[in-house]
Formats: structure tokens, sequence, C-alpha cells
């Protein structure tokens, strides 16, 4: 069902470009009409966007089957199967005519701890504009050995590997007028999460291009699987952070089939133990960077060795690919500069993504019966699509919002996370 519907937009949406210089591995891929080329529509009704066979089904497969094999023993920092998950990452880049961004190698060395980020650019087409980029990024490591296996990651991260190099080559045969930046990051997980010795964090202090010439951050997290069985939602996350930004994705056509919700930062970040940023945007957000974080969550299978090649949405990726291919391309055709406001927020959007998700969760085969809840859950769960909905009245009427209000709106996102994760038990979420 959801290839079928991928078919349909992909042919509707085929205006043929000319030929290129590069094609994916995959010229079996049938989810295209024209292979090796990419297409694109105008902006009048109808408009899907543009498309690439970098960004198929198949493409973003062959990708995401390699990067979650055995044969990377786990991608953790430091190791062979790290280096040999690397020197697969930079062949794909080169493969598709992304080019090296650090002295002519693809490497930047963490040289305060054992980590390496690969850095590859795709310079854009207009001169008076090109020295402006767009970063695009996922970070490659992952634990290496837990629970007595391999950890292969598969949604964490090599689906957002796998997207970001389709996405990365679709750009590199179509540059935009401005340049793309594509980032895979080391070390974000534990021990090194958040230190001076995660790949992000590192880069943000010591930049290849310089940071005030970033238009936005892009940071992909979890992108591989779904919240709970059957949950198909997709989370953007930090448009809030962007007036321009934000203009950006409202006016980028979403791929039928995948409902993405957009969430602030704040309400998943602001928790009642304090504040927790989640992954490879941090330190971008930190220096006042405009920043999109894009993750389907953490669900049970988050750091187990569970999280297999097996359990990811395939069709739900390509949507995925798509979808950020044309947000990356207009967020790089576009002349404006965006601006970072620190104290940003659209509690109209967070209202909205909250109630489809907890109405989701609470609706037959949602969450609460995938998971099996209790009862005591489910009238939580109730509870905080009631405060949703009271906090909606009153946006409605013009009140201004108080700080329990944006607390109830929280903690309804915040249990749900709690809920479908695999590091806390049910009755710990109580807490919310
Ligand atoms: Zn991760």
């Amino acid at each position: 069902m959801k290839r079928a519907i991928f078919l349909t937009l992909a042919l509707t949406g085929s205006i043929v470009a000319a030929a290129c210089s590069s094609t994916p591995a995959s010229s079996d891929d049938d989810d295209q009409g024209q292979g090796g080329t990419s297409s694109s529509t105008g902006t009048a009704g109808g408009n899907t966007g543009i498309d690439s066979p970098f960004v198929s089904e198949t493409e973003v497969t062959r990708l995401v089957q390699t990067l979650a094999s055995d044969e990377f023993d786990g991608r953790d920092e430091g190791t062979p199967g790290s280096t040999a998950a690397r020197q697969y990452i930079v062949e794909e880049m080169q493969r598709c005519g992304i080019q090296p961004a650090v002295n002519g190698s693809f490497e930047q060395p963490i040289t305060t701890g054992d980590g390496i980020n690969i850095v590859g650019v795709i310079p854009g087409t207009d001169p008076a504009q090109s020295d402006r980029h767009v970063l695009v990024s996922a970070h490659y490591d992952h634990l290496g050995h837990c629970g007595g296996d391999i950890c292969n990651g598969a949604d964490d991260n090599a689906a957002g590997v796998a997207l970001i190099l389709g996405v990365g080559c679709a750009l590199a045969e179509n540059p935009p007028a401005k340049t793309v930046v594509i980032a895979s990051w080391d070390a974000e997980e534990p021990p090194t999460f958040l230190t001076q010795e995660m790949g992000s964090e590192f880069y943000a202090a010591n930049p290849v291009f310089p940071l005030e010439q970033m238009d936005v951050a892009i940071v992909l997290d979890l992108v591989g699987s779904d919240l709970w069985p059957g949950f198909q939602d997709h989370f953007y996350l930090g448009a809030e952070l962007s007036p321009q930004v934000a203009a950006v994705l409202d006016a980028t056509p979403v791929p039928a089939g995948l409902p993405v919700q957009r969430f602030g930062l704040h309400m998943v970040e602001e928790q009642p133990l304090g504040f927790q940023p989640w992954s490879d945007y941090n330190g971008f957000r930190n220096r006042q960077r405009p920043v999109l974080f894009l993750s389907n969550g953490q669900n049970k299978r988050y750091h187990t060795p569970a999280d297999e090649l097996g359990t990811l949405n395939l069709p739900k990726m390509a949507l995925e690919a798509r979808y950020l291919l044309n947000v990356v391309n207009n967020l790089a055709s576009s002349a404006e500069v965006p601006a970072f406001v620190g104290e940003g927020a659209d509690h109209g959007r967070d209202v909205e993504a909250n109630r489809a998700v907890l109405e989701a969760a609470l609706a037959a085969g949602g969450l609460a019966d995938a998971l099996g809840l209790g009862q005591a859950s489910r009238d939580a769960l109730q509870g905080d699509l009631d405060a949703t909905n009271a906090v909606a009245a009153k946006l409605t009427n013009g009140e201004s919002l108080t700080s329990g209000d944006l607390t109830s709106l929280r903690n309804g996102a915040q249990r749900i996370m709690c809920l479908a994760g695999s590091t806390y038990m049910e009755s710990l979420c109580a807490a919310f």
C-alpha cells in the first residue's frame, strides 16, 4: 500500500532532467520510471516537489542494509568496525560526486577524543549566495556491543546516515544556489554524549565552514522505525527557532503517506528532572544557529541488540528522504538568511502535534493497545489529551498561556516518549 502511493507520486512528479554524471548503484530500481535522472514539478497545484532515484526505497534500503550489517561490528568509535563504516560512507560520497571538505579529505579527526567526523560538500551554484550553507548531518557511530551481542543500530543511526547520503547524492547531481555540507558525526553515543569528544560538539567548536555562514543545521537521529508498531508519523523539531526556516517548511510539500508532526524542542527537552537535549543539534543551537531535528523517537528496541534492519520501516524511510530532499533544496535555494530567535515558540503547532499523537496513541491499535498499557497509563494519556484541548481553546480565545499550561502540554509529549521508549518502566512514567 505505501509502496503503491510512493510509485504514483514518483511518476506524477516526473519532468525528466538532463543526463547525469552518476546514478545509484541499484539500476534495477523500480520506484522510478527514469533511472539516473532527477525530476521536478512547477509550483502550481499538484506540486510534489523534486524527486531522485537517490532517495528511492531501493537506494535507501541498499545503504541502510550495509550500514547496519555485522560487518561494521556496531560502529563504536576507535574500533576497526568504525573505520570500515567510515570508509564505506566516504566511498559512497565520492562515488556520487560529493566533494571532500577538510583540506582534500573527508575526515575530521576529533582531537579531543577517539572519533573521526566525515565532512563532504556540494558547492552552491550561485556565486552571490554560495558562501552560505545548509548542514545536513547524522551520527554514524553506535554502541559496538551491548547485551552480549553486536548492537547494529539500524534505527540508531544507520537509517539517518542512509538518508543524508541519499539526499546528498541527489543534490550533488543537481546542486542548489547555496552550498550544502553533508556531515556524519562520530562519538554521539554514551559515554561521549554532550562532551567535547562528541563529534558534533567538536565540529561546532571547530567548524570546517564558518558557523556564521551556516543557515541551518539539520540533524537526523532515529529516523528508520516507528515510535510504536504501526505509527507512521515523522517528527520535525526546532523550526520554532527561526521564522524563515519555519516558512520554508510551510511551503515544502509533504509526500502523501508521511504524516509530519512539528514540535518545539522545549516539548521534549524541558523535563520534570531538568533540561535534556537529545542529539547532535545541541552544539549548533547553543551557538545560536537555527536547527532542525528529525526523529521518529525512541522505541522499545532503542539501544538494544534488537535494533536491527528487519525492524525498519523502509517505505517510510524513502518518503522521509524525499521530503528531506525537498526541504534541503528549498532551504538552500532561498535568498533569505534565516535568523535565530532564541525565545521562539509556536504553541499552535505544539498543540496540533500533541493532539495528533495523543489521539493516535489512544485510538484502536495505537500505543496503548500495541504495547498493552494498563488502565492508569490510558487514563493519564486521556488526561493529557484533555489538557491539550484546553490549551487549544485558550489559544483560540487569544488568551496567553501560563507556565502551567506549557507544563501540561509537555506532559503529554513526554509521557508518550516515556511509554514508547526502552529506558523507562510504565510505572515511572507516572512522574509526568
Ligand atoms: Zn542516535
